[in-house]
Protein backbone atom coordinates (compact mmCIF):
# COMPACT_ATOMS: atom_id res chain seq x y z
CA UNK A 1 0.00 0.00 0.00
CA UNK A 2 1.69 3.51 -1.17
CA UNK A 3 1.46 6.42 0.82
CA UNK A 4 -0.95 8.32 -1.43
CA UNK A 5 -3.74 5.11 -0.85
CA UNK A 6 -2.75 5.35 2.50
CA UNK A 7 -3.74 8.93 3.25
CA UNK A 8 -6.63 8.65 1.02
CA UNK A 9 -7.70 5.24 3.42
CA UNK A 10 -7.40 7.84 6.26
CA UNK A 11 -9.37 10.79 4.76
CA UNK A 12 -12.05 7.93 3.94
CA UNK A 13 -12.05 6.70 7.94
CA UNK A 14 -11.80 10.25 8.98
CA UNK A 15 -14.95 11.38 6.98
CA UNK A 16 -17.19 8.51 7.10
CA UNK A 17 -16.96 9.00 11.26
CA UNK A 18 -17.62 12.62 10.77
CA UNK A 19 -20.68 11.37 9.12
CA UNK A 20 -21.50 9.24 11.69
CA UNK A 21 -21.17 12.00 14.18
CA UNK A 22 -23.14 14.53 12.31
CA UNK A 23 -25.99 12.13 11.80
CA UNK A 24 -25.92 11.43 15.72
CA UNK A 25 -26.39 14.82 16.31
CA UNK A 26 -28.92 15.64 14.12
CA UNK A 27 -31.08 12.49 14.41
CA UNK A 28 -33.55 13.43 16.83
CA UNK A 29 -33.62 10.93 19.68
CA UNK A 30 -36.54 9.55 21.76
CA UNK A 31 -35.88 10.69 25.19
CA UNK A 32 -36.58 7.75 28.03
CA UNK A 33 -39.36 7.04 30.01
CA UNK A 34 -37.34 8.56 32.56
CA UNK A 35 -36.17 11.77 31.09
CA UNK A 36 -39.52 12.89 30.23
CA UNK A 37 -41.50 11.93 34.09
CA UNK A 38 -40.63 13.32 37.20
CA UNK A 39 -37.90 11.98 39.11
CA UNK A 40 -39.40 9.10 41.63
CA UNK A 41 -38.58 10.93 44.52
CA UNK A 42 -40.66 14.08 43.58
CA UNK A 43 -43.27 11.66 42.34
CA UNK A 44 -43.59 9.73 45.21
CA UNK A 45 -44.00 13.25 47.16
CA UNK A 46 -47.09 13.66 45.05
CA UNK A 47 -48.53 10.51 45.97
CA UNK A 48 -47.86 11.11 49.75
CA UNK A 49 -50.18 14.44 49.41
CA UNK A 50 -52.77 12.26 47.58
CA UNK A 51 -53.03 9.67 50.11
CA UNK A 52 -52.68 12.15 53.36
CA UNK A 53 -55.81 14.09 51.15
CA UNK A 54 -57.79 10.89 51.30
CA UNK A 55 -57.53 10.31 55.23
CA UNK A 56 -54.38 8.12 55.29
CA UNK A 57 -52.62 9.21 58.63
CA UNK A 58 -49.38 11.40 58.16
CA UNK A 59 -47.41 8.85 60.36
CA UNK A 60 -47.86 5.81 58.82
CA UNK A 61 -47.03 7.54 54.96
CA UNK A 62 -43.82 8.70 56.65
CA UNK A 63 -42.89 5.17 57.56
CA UNK A 64 -44.45 3.26 54.60
CA UNK A 65 -43.33 5.48 52.02
CA UNK A 66 -39.48 6.13 53.34
CA UNK A 67 -38.20 2.67 52.16
CA UNK A 68 -40.29 2.86 49.05
CA UNK A 69 -38.22 2.32 45.62
CA UNK A 70 -38.55 1.58 42.01
CA UNK A 71 -37.52 -2.02 41.29
CA UNK A 72 -36.01 -2.60 37.72
CA UNK A 73 -37.22 -5.80 37.56
CA UNK A 74 -40.63 -5.29 38.03
CA UNK A 75 -40.63 -3.02 34.72
CA UNK A 76 -38.67 -5.67 32.52
CA UNK A 77 -41.00 -7.87 34.01
CA UNK A 78 -44.23 -5.60 32.87
CA UNK A 79 -42.70 -5.24 29.31
CA UNK A 80 -41.93 -8.78 28.22
CA UNK A 81 -43.74 -10.31 26.14
CA UNK A 82 -43.94 -13.95 25.36
CA UNK A 83 -42.39 -14.71 22.25
CA UNK A 84 -45.19 -17.58 21.24
CA UNK A 85 -48.86 -17.56 21.62
CA UNK A 86 -50.20 -20.26 24.05
CA UNK A 87 -51.94 -23.25 23.71
CA UNK A 88 -54.95 -24.74 25.02
CA UNK A 89 -53.23 -28.25 26.32
CA UNK A 90 -49.97 -26.71 27.05
CA UNK A 91 -51.62 -23.88 29.12
CA UNK A 92 -53.73 -26.53 30.66
CA UNK A 93 -50.86 -29.51 31.41
CA UNK A 94 -49.00 -26.79 33.05
CA UNK A 95 -51.44 -25.73 35.41
CA UNK A 96 -52.93 -28.93 36.49
CA UNK A 97 -50.90 -32.10 37.36
CA UNK A 98 -51.18 -35.10 39.40
CA UNK A 99 -48.72 -33.05 41.86
CA UNK A 100 -51.49 -29.94 41.88
CA UNK A 101 -54.06 -32.15 41.99
CA UNK A 102 -53.25 -34.57 45.07
CA UNK A 103 -52.06 -31.22 47.31
CA UNK A 104 -54.83 -29.94 46.24
CA UNK A 105 -57.37 -32.48 47.45
CA UNK A 106 -54.90 -33.02 50.54
CA UNK A 107 -56.00 -29.05 51.41
CA UNK A 108 -59.63 -30.10 50.72
CA UNK A 109 -59.79 -32.86 53.44
CA UNK A 110 -57.82 -30.22 55.94
CA UNK A 111 -59.48 -27.77 55.86
CA UNK A 112 -62.54 -29.63 55.37
CA UNK A 113 -64.51 -28.14 57.56
CA UNK A 114 -63.61 -24.61 57.79
CA UNK A 115 -64.45 -24.64 54.14
CA UNK A 116 -67.63 -26.13 54.45
CA UNK A 117 -68.29 -23.25 56.86
CA UNK A 118 -67.45 -20.64 54.43
CA UNK A 119 -69.56 -22.43 51.68
CA UNK A 120 -72.34 -21.90 53.66
CA UNK A 121 -72.09 -18.50 54.23
CA UNK A 122 -71.13 -17.70 50.94
CA UNK A 123 -72.46 -20.47 48.54
CA UNK A 124 -69.08 -21.51 46.93
CA UNK A 125 -68.23 -24.67 46.99
CA UNK A 126 -64.86 -25.84 48.76
CA UNK A 127 -63.68 -27.03 45.46
CA UNK A 128 -63.63 -23.93 43.72
CA UNK A 129 -62.21 -22.16 46.29
CA UNK A 130 -59.23 -25.03 46.60
CA UNK A 131 -59.13 -24.49 42.78
CA UNK A 132 -58.05 -20.84 43.08
CA UNK A 133 -56.35 -21.57 45.53
CA UNK A 134 -53.79 -24.13 43.95
CA UNK A 135 -53.64 -21.91 40.58
CA UNK A 136 -52.85 -18.48 42.27
CA UNK A 137 -50.23 -19.56 45.00
CA UNK A 138 -49.67 -23.38 44.33
CA UNK A 139 -51.87 -23.82 48.01
CA UNK A 140 -49.68 -20.67 49.41
CA UNK A 141 -46.17 -21.41 48.39
CA UNK A 142 -45.58 -18.95 46.40
CA UNK A 143 -47.42 -15.76 47.30
CA UNK A 144 -44.52 -13.62 45.84
CA UNK A 145 -41.55 -11.94 46.36
CA UNK A 146 -41.27 -8.13 45.41
CA UNK A 147 -42.27 -5.38 48.14
CA UNK A 148 -46.01 -4.59 47.63
CA UNK A 149 -45.11 -0.45 48.00
CA UNK A 150 -42.18 -0.46 45.65
CA UNK A 151 -43.80 -2.51 42.62
CA UNK A 152 -46.77 -0.83 42.68
CA UNK A 153 -45.09 2.25 43.28
CA UNK A 154 -42.75 1.41 40.23
CA UNK A 155 -45.17 0.49 37.65
CA UNK A 156 -47.02 3.66 39.01
CA UNK A 157 -44.57 6.09 38.08
CA UNK A 158 -42.80 3.94 35.32
CA UNK A 159 -46.16 5.93 32.81
CA UNK A 160 -47.30 2.30 30.92
CA UNK A 161 -50.13 1.96 33.01
CA UNK A 162 -49.69 4.90 35.52
CA UNK A 163 -53.44 5.56 36.41
CA UNK A 164 -54.19 1.80 37.09
CA UNK A 165 -50.90 1.51 39.26
CA UNK A 166 -51.41 4.71 40.81
CA UNK A 167 -54.58 3.35 42.36
CA UNK A 168 -53.27 -0.14 43.64
CA UNK A 169 -50.95 1.40 45.16
CA UNK A 170 -53.23 3.82 47.00
CA UNK A 171 -55.34 1.34 48.02
CA UNK A 172 -52.15 -0.94 49.28
CA UNK A 173 -51.68 2.18 51.76
CA UNK A 174 -55.04 2.03 52.60
CA UNK A 175 -54.94 -1.43 53.24
CA UNK A 176 -51.98 -1.18 55.29
CA UNK A 177 -52.60 2.09 57.23
CA UNK A 178 -55.96 0.31 58.60
CA UNK A 179 -53.65 -2.50 60.20
CA UNK A 180 -54.97 -5.42 57.87
CA UNK A 181 -51.01 -6.11 56.77
CA UNK A 182 -47.67 -4.69 57.15
CA UNK A 183 -46.10 -1.61 54.94
CA UNK A 184 -43.06 -4.23 53.96
CA UNK A 185 -45.55 -7.30 52.39
CA UNK A 186 -44.71 -9.00 49.78
CA UNK A 187 -46.50 -9.67 46.67
CA UNK A 188 -46.44 -10.52 42.71
CA UNK A 189 -44.30 -8.13 40.79
CA UNK A 190 -47.77 -6.45 39.96
CA UNK A 191 -48.55 -6.21 43.43
CA UNK A 192 -50.98 -9.44 44.44
CA UNK A 193 -51.23 -10.29 47.35
CA UNK A 194 -51.18 -13.05 49.72
CA UNK A 195 -52.75 -17.05 49.08
CA UNK A 196 -55.42 -15.77 46.68
CA UNK A 197 -53.18 -13.01 44.93
CA UNK A 198 -55.19 -9.78 45.30
CA UNK A 199 -54.33 -6.75 43.73
CA UNK A 200 -54.83 -4.33 45.88
CA UNK A 201 -58.32 -2.82 45.07
CA UNK A 202 -59.96 -6.41 45.55
CA UNK A 203 -58.35 -6.62 48.71
CA UNK A 204 -59.89 -3.12 49.85
CA UNK A 205 -63.16 -4.07 48.61
CA UNK A 206 -63.36 -7.70 49.09
CA UNK A 207 -61.18 -9.43 51.74
CA UNK A 208 -63.10 -10.19 55.16
CA UNK A 209 -61.67 -10.42 58.47
CA UNK A 210 -63.54 -14.25 59.46
CA UNK A 211 -61.68 -15.06 62.65
CA UNK A 212 -62.71 -11.74 63.80
CA UNK A 213 -58.88 -10.42 65.05
CA UNK A 214 -59.61 -7.04 63.67
CA UNK A 215 -57.14 -7.63 60.81
CA UNK A 216 -58.22 -9.12 56.96
CA UNK A 217 -54.99 -10.98 56.84
CA UNK A 218 -54.37 -13.64 53.59
CA UNK A 219 -51.29 -14.91 54.25
CA UNK A 220 -51.52 -16.34 57.88
CA UNK A 221 -55.27 -16.92 58.60
CA UNK A 222 -57.71 -19.65 57.03
CA UNK A 223 -60.60 -18.32 57.46
CA UNK A 224 -59.88 -15.29 56.60
CA UNK A 225 -58.65 -16.16 53.19
CA UNK A 226 -61.11 -18.48 52.42
CA UNK A 227 -63.71 -16.48 53.32
CA UNK A 228 -62.44 -13.26 51.60
CA UNK A 229 -61.77 -15.36 48.21
CA UNK A 230 -65.74 -17.01 48.55
CA UNK A 231 -66.88 -13.29 49.34
CA UNK A 232 -65.62 -11.90 46.10
CA UNK A 233 -66.72 -14.66 43.96
CA UNK A 234 -70.06 -14.28 45.50
CA UNK A 235 -70.26 -10.65 45.38
CA UNK A 236 -69.23 -11.25 41.23
CA UNK A 237 -72.13 -13.21 40.85
CA UNK A 238 -71.18 -16.59 41.97
CA UNK A 239 -74.44 -18.96 41.53
CA UNK A 240 -74.95 -20.92 44.55
CA UNK A 241 -74.98 -24.85 43.89
CA UNK A 242 -74.24 -24.59 40.39
CA UNK A 243 -71.10 -25.70 38.15
CA UNK A 244 -68.71 -23.68 35.87
CA UNK A 245 -69.84 -25.84 32.80
CA UNK A 246 -68.75 -29.30 31.44
CA UNK A 247 -66.81 -30.47 28.34
CA UNK A 248 -69.50 -31.50 25.37
CA UNK A 249 -69.33 -32.96 22.15
CA UNK A 250 -70.63 -31.26 19.35
CA UNK A 251 -72.93 -32.70 16.27
CA UNK A 252 -71.45 -33.21 12.98
CA UNK A 253 -72.04 -30.05 11.07
CA UNK A 254 -72.47 -27.95 14.07
CA UNK A 255 -72.56 -24.20 13.14
CA UNK A 256 -69.18 -22.55 14.37
CA UNK A 257 -71.21 -19.29 14.51
CA UNK A 258 -73.06 -20.66 17.42
CA UNK A 259 -70.22 -20.55 19.72
CA UNK A 260 -68.56 -17.70 21.93
CA UNK A 261 -69.45 -16.03 24.99
CA UNK A 262 -71.49 -13.63 23.14
CA UNK A 263 -74.36 -16.06 21.74
CA UNK A 264 -76.29 -17.30 25.12
CA UNK A 265 -78.91 -20.46 24.88
CA UNK A 266 -80.72 -22.68 27.18
CA UNK A 267 -80.29 -25.72 27.81
CA UNK A 268 -82.76 -27.19 26.02
CA UNK A 269 -82.05 -25.30 23.28
CA UNK A 270 -78.68 -26.50 23.12
CA UNK A 271 -79.72 -29.72 23.29
CA UNK A 272 -82.17 -29.57 20.47
CA UNK A 273 -79.14 -28.74 18.38
CA UNK A 274 -78.08 -31.53 19.15
CA UNK A 275 -75.19 -31.08 21.84
CA UNK A 276 -74.16 -33.96 23.36
CA UNK A 277 -72.06 -34.89 26.68
CA UNK A 278 -68.88 -36.22 25.79
CA UNK A 279 -70.33 -40.20 26.46
CA UNK A 280 -72.94 -39.77 24.12
CA UNK A 281 -75.58 -38.88 26.55
CA UNK A 282 -78.42 -35.89 26.41
CA UNK A 283 -77.05 -32.51 28.42
CA UNK A 284 -78.32 -32.48 31.99
CA UNK A 285 -82.16 -31.33 31.91
CA UNK A 286 -82.15 -28.23 33.87
CA UNK A 287 -83.09 -24.26 33.59
CA UNK A 288 -79.92 -22.33 32.83
CA UNK A 289 -78.56 -19.95 29.95
CA UNK A 290 -75.39 -21.50 28.41
CA UNK A 291 -72.68 -20.53 25.88
CA UNK A 292 -69.98 -22.79 24.20
CA UNK A 293 -66.45 -22.03 24.00
CA UNK A 294 -63.16 -23.46 21.69
CA UNK A 295 -60.35 -22.78 23.10
CA UNK A 296 -58.37 -24.00 20.75
CA UNK A 297 -60.70 -23.23 17.82
CA UNK A 298 -62.92 -25.47 15.67
CA UNK A 299 -60.60 -28.44 16.14
CA UNK A 300 -59.96 -28.70 19.66
CA UNK A 301 -62.15 -29.82 22.69
CA UNK A 302 -65.57 -27.74 23.37
CA UNK A 303 -66.92 -26.69 26.49
CA UNK A 304 -70.75 -25.53 27.47
CA UNK A 305 -70.22 -22.98 29.64
CA UNK A 306 -72.68 -21.21 32.85
CA UNK A 307 -72.80 -18.40 34.81
CA UNK A 308 -70.29 -19.01 36.94
CA UNK A 309 -67.34 -19.43 34.04
CA UNK A 310 -68.33 -16.09 33.72
CA UNK A 311 -68.00 -15.52 37.01
CA UNK A 312 -64.34 -16.85 37.25
CA UNK A 313 -63.66 -14.53 34.09
CA UNK A 314 -64.07 -11.90 36.18
CA UNK A 315 -61.31 -12.78 38.48
CA UNK A 316 -59.31 -13.33 35.42
CA UNK A 317 -60.30 -12.51 32.01
CA UNK A 318 -58.48 -15.43 30.27
CA UNK A 319 -60.63 -17.90 28.67
CA UNK A 320 -58.31 -20.84 29.35
CA UNK A 321 -57.79 -19.57 33.02
CA UNK A 322 -61.04 -20.12 33.81
CA UNK A 323 -61.54 -23.56 31.90
CA UNK A 324 -58.58 -24.33 33.92
CA UNK A 325 -60.20 -23.11 37.53
CA UNK A 326 -63.66 -25.17 36.86
CA UNK A 327 -61.76 -28.29 35.38
CA UNK A 328 -59.12 -28.34 38.54
CA UNK A 329 -62.52 -27.87 41.17
CA UNK A 330 -63.55 -31.01 39.27
CA UNK A 331 -60.55 -33.37 39.37
CA UNK A 332 -60.32 -32.27 43.21
CA UNK A 333 -63.37 -34.44 44.06
CA UNK A 334 -62.81 -37.14 41.50
CA UNK A 335 -63.79 -35.49 38.24
CA UNK A 336 -61.81 -37.45 34.86
CA UNK A 337 -59.69 -35.70 32.30
CA UNK A 338 -60.92 -34.17 29.54
CA UNK A 339 -61.85 -36.87 26.64
CA UNK A 340 -60.92 -34.97 24.06
CA UNK A 341 -58.19 -36.21 21.78
CA UNK A 342 -54.82 -34.47 22.00
CA UNK A 343 -52.84 -33.24 18.87
CA UNK A 344 -49.78 -34.80 18.27
CA UNK A 345 -48.32 -31.59 17.63
CA UNK A 346 -49.46 -28.39 19.09
CA UNK A 347 -48.30 -25.59 16.52
CA UNK A 348 -47.81 -22.60 18.95
CA UNK A 349 -48.03 -19.31 16.60
CA UNK A 350 -45.06 -16.35 16.80
CA UNK A 351 -45.58 -12.92 17.52
CA UNK A 352 -44.07 -12.38 14.34
CA UNK A 353 -46.40 -14.91 12.71
CA UNK A 354 -49.11 -13.21 14.50
CA UNK A 355 -47.96 -9.76 13.53
CA UNK A 356 -47.51 -10.96 9.74
CA UNK A 357 -51.26 -12.41 10.05
CA UNK A 358 -52.72 -8.55 11.18
CA UNK A 359 -51.02 -7.30 8.48
CA UNK A 360 -52.46 -9.48 5.88
CA UNK A 361 -56.05 -9.72 7.17
CA UNK A 362 -55.96 -5.60 7.23
CA UNK A 363 -54.28 -5.54 3.99
CA UNK A 364 -57.37 -7.88 2.93
CA UNK A 365 -59.71 -5.01 4.61
CA UNK A 366 -60.12 -7.17 7.74
CA UNK A 367 -59.31 -4.72 10.31
CA UNK A 368 -57.05 -5.85 13.03
CA UNK A 369 -56.66 -2.28 14.28
CA UNK A 370 -52.64 -2.55 13.92
CA UNK A 371 -50.29 -5.47 14.15
CA UNK A 372 -49.21 -5.80 17.78
CA UNK A 373 -48.46 -9.39 17.57
CA UNK A 374 -51.54 -9.97 20.21
CA UNK A 375 -54.52 -12.21 19.39
CA UNK A 376 -57.02 -9.59 21.04
CA UNK A 377 -60.85 -9.17 20.49
CA UNK A 378 -60.52 -6.91 17.15
CA UNK A 379 -58.31 -9.43 15.59
CA UNK A 380 -60.19 -12.23 16.31
CA UNK A 381 -63.49 -10.93 14.95
CA UNK A 382 -61.11 -10.08 11.38
CA UNK A 383 -60.22 -13.95 11.55
CA UNK A 384 -63.50 -14.91 11.69
CA UNK A 385 -64.24 -12.22 9.17
CA UNK A 386 -62.02 -14.10 6.67
CA UNK A 387 -62.55 -17.27 7.73
CA UNK A 388 -66.76 -16.64 6.56
CA UNK A 389 -66.20 -15.30 3.44
CA UNK A 390 -63.08 -18.21 2.43
CA UNK A 391 -66.25 -20.27 3.25
CA UNK A 392 -64.04 -22.37 6.93
CA UNK A 393 -65.46 -22.97 9.69
CA UNK A 394 -65.67 -19.14 11.62
CA UNK A 395 -64.04 -19.83 14.88
CA UNK A 396 -61.94 -17.31 15.00
CA UNK A 397 -59.31 -19.05 16.02
CA UNK A 398 -55.51 -18.49 14.57
CA UNK A 399 -53.72 -21.39 13.26
CA UNK A 400 -50.25 -21.71 11.23
CA UNK A 401 -53.16 -23.09 8.25
CA UNK A 402 -54.73 -19.59 8.15
CA UNK A 403 -51.12 -18.22 8.01
CA UNK A 404 -50.36 -20.08 5.03
CA UNK A 405 -53.87 -19.77 3.53
CA UNK A 406 -53.84 -15.64 3.80
CA UNK A 407 -49.92 -15.31 2.11
CA UNK A 408 -51.32 -17.68 -0.31
CA UNK A 409 -54.40 -15.07 -1.11
CA UNK A 410 -53.93 -11.99 -3.24
CA UNK A 411 -55.42 -8.97 -1.82
CA UNK A 412 -58.63 -8.25 -2.85
CA UNK A 413 -59.24 -11.54 -4.44
CA1 LIG B 1 -58.54 -11.81 60.70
Amino acid sequence: MNNTTDSHMTRIRFWTIAAILILLAITPRPLSAAETEVPFSQWLEGVRQEAKAKGISGNFLKTALAGVQPIKRVVELDRRQPEFTLTFWRYLNNAINDKRISQGKEMLARHKDLLQKTAERYGVQPRFIAAFWGLETNYGRTTGVFPVLSATATLAHDGRRSRFFRSQLLAALTIMSRGDVDHRVKGSWAGAMGNFQFIPTTYKDFAVDADGDGKRDMWNSFPDMFASAANYLSRSGWQKGWTWGREIRLPEGFKVDLTGLNVRKSISRWRALGIKQMDGKPLPDVQTEASIVLPAGYNGPAFLVYKNYRTILTWNRSILYAIAIGHLADRLVGGAPFKSNHPDVEIRLSRNDIKEMQRLLSAQGFDTGGSDGVVGPQTRLAIKAFQKKSQLPADGYPTMGLVERLRNSPPGG
